[in-house]
């Protein structure tokens, strides 16, 4: 059985790319199993999809924990824990990530004895919840990998997946996905199936029987309370909303109020201030402001400048008063 993992932002077309790859899988007359998981967060928060893949029927169930290839739409995932990314990762998979940086660098990085494979990152492009057409590149990439889909198969299967959208957007997808497709040639066959123990024996039962169970059993369990502050949605920002004081109008309670991770607290001088740790970049505070004073900016930029600041304050510390 193929078992495959695709990692991705919300709105990087993930879902999609496992979709057309298991439409694909089917077509070369595989049983499949293709679904996304993702909580109820936004785009740009990391999520999944998975896909298995085999000629016989797939009784298996759940999250793969043993992937034979695992695809990475955005490295900026990899080293983020709440992506998954490497869970389970070993000798036998295959790591094709969408990177700007070489394969030697990830495997020194990851440390880890999984082949990887680069599929070649486009420029830089503002929002990187919006990478255009990643997901077909991404199922392209992976049908090439395991050597039994055909380009003809996989161009009828983003055709069925993608037709609902206009043949436009078929053509165009079609054009880099194919792109993807050969630029893994060399690596086709690369990702193997395991000889992983399967549920292929599972016998379905005729009936099970849930027993009742009292209320403190069967409830969701809260072991502590206010612990969502651990978790640092921060990181999950693809956009970093900024605000600009001159045109601040102070009217905290509009912006405050519509952030929905109360990421927006209020200054002792009655301005607005956002909590970067918690601010998982919705921009809704952007859309509600009155004034428009805040703007939206790419959080690589935001880094950069970030980093220049800091290199500013050192060198005006190291030789106070003297400008370069
Ligand atoms: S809504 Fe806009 S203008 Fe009003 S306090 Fe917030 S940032 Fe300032
Ligand atoms: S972008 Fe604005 S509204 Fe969204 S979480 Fe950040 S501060 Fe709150």
């Amino acid at each position: 059985m193929f078992r495959i993992r695709f990692h991705g932002r919300g709105g990087q077309g993930m879902k999609t790319a496992s979709r057309i790859l298991g439409t694909a899988f089917f077509m070369e007359g595989y049983e499949v199993q293709d679904a996304p998981i993702y909580g109820a967060e936004r785009r740009g928060a990391p999520l999944f999809a998975y896909v298995r893949a085999d000629k016989s029927a797939v009784n298996e169930r759940g999250i793969i924990s043993h992937p034979d290839l695992v695809v990475v739409s955005d490295d900026t995932l990899v080293g983020m824990p709440a992506a998954g990314v490497i869970q389970g990762i070993d000798q036998h998979t295959v790591l094709l990530i969408n990177s700007h940086e070489k394969a030697d660098t990830w495997q020194q990085r990851l440390n880890t004895q999984a082949m990887i494979i680069i599929l070649p990152a486009k420029e830089e492009v503002e929002d990187r919840a919006e990478l255009p057409y990643i997901g077909s590149q991404c199922a392209a990439a992976a049908a090439a990998l395991s050597n039994v889909i055909s380009k003809e198969t996989f161009t009828c299967a983003l055709t069925e997946e993608l037709e609902h959208l206009g043949n436009e957007i078929v053509k165009q997808n079609l054009k880099v996905a194919l792109t993807a497709f050969d630029a893994m040639s060399s690596y086709a066959g690369a990702v193997k199936e395991s000889a992983l123990p399967s549920a292929t024996d599972y016998i379905k039962p005729e009936w099970i029987n849930l027993p009742f169970e009292n209320a403190e059993i069967s409830a969701p369990a809260i072991h502590s309370g206010v612990t969502s502050v651990e978790v640092r949605t921060g990181l999950w920002r693809t956009m970093r909303p900024v605000i600009n004081y001159e045109k601040c109008s102070g009217c905290w309670w509009i912006c405050s109020t519509y952030c929905p991770d109360g990421a927006i607290t209020v200054r002792d001088d009655k301005l607005p201030d956002i909590d970067y740790d918690h601010c998982k970049g919705c921009l809704i505070c952007v859309a509600q402001c009155p004034p428009h004073a805040i703007e939206s900016i790419p959080e690589h930029l935001a880094k950069e400048q970030e980093m220049a600041k800091e290199k500013d304050i050192t060198k005006e510390q190291k030789q106070p008063g003297v400008k370069s």
